[in-house]
């Protein structure tokens, strides 16, 4: 079978996909998660005694279901893909590198960079 004939946008997020699979797998995202935990509370929205975690932006305390662990510098730069050597090093960065943030800050912080994103791009057409 030949190659799929993606473009090369989809060929990146592809494997950009998988790299960030692999973060699951990258202990110092769970150093940072550990970091964050701010004991054991009612969830509630289970009723359930769960741990929580302390988004590093609001600083509200969340379950695991509700924060995740953010790169504070993105993995590609918003002014632009480099190399895959610099997404590597980025994806699987150092504790320093990373923050617990819960679901709504991260969208937030997203939404920011997508749009910077954005603007970059057309200011290089
Ligand atoms: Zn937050």
């Amino acid at each position: 079978m030949s190659k799929p004939e993606w473009t090369k946008s989809k060929f990146e997020s592809f494997i950009k996909g998988l790299l960030r699979k692999g973060t699951t797998r990258w202990p110092q995202k769970y150093e940072v998660l550990n970091a964050a935990k701010r004991g054991k509370q009612v969830n509630q929205e289970t009723g359930r005694v769960a741990e929580h975690y302390q988004c590093a932006e609001c600083f509200g305390v969340f379950p695991a279901k509700l924060v995740v662990v953010d790169h504070i510098e993105p993995v590609v730069p918003l002014t632009g893909f480099v190399s895959w050597d610099d997404v590597i090093s980025r994806m699987f960065c150092g504790t320093d590198g990373l923050q617990v943030l819960c679901k709504s800050c991260h969208a937030v912080k997203t939404k920011a960079e997508n749009a910077e994103r954005r603007l970059n791009k057309k200011s290089k057409q």
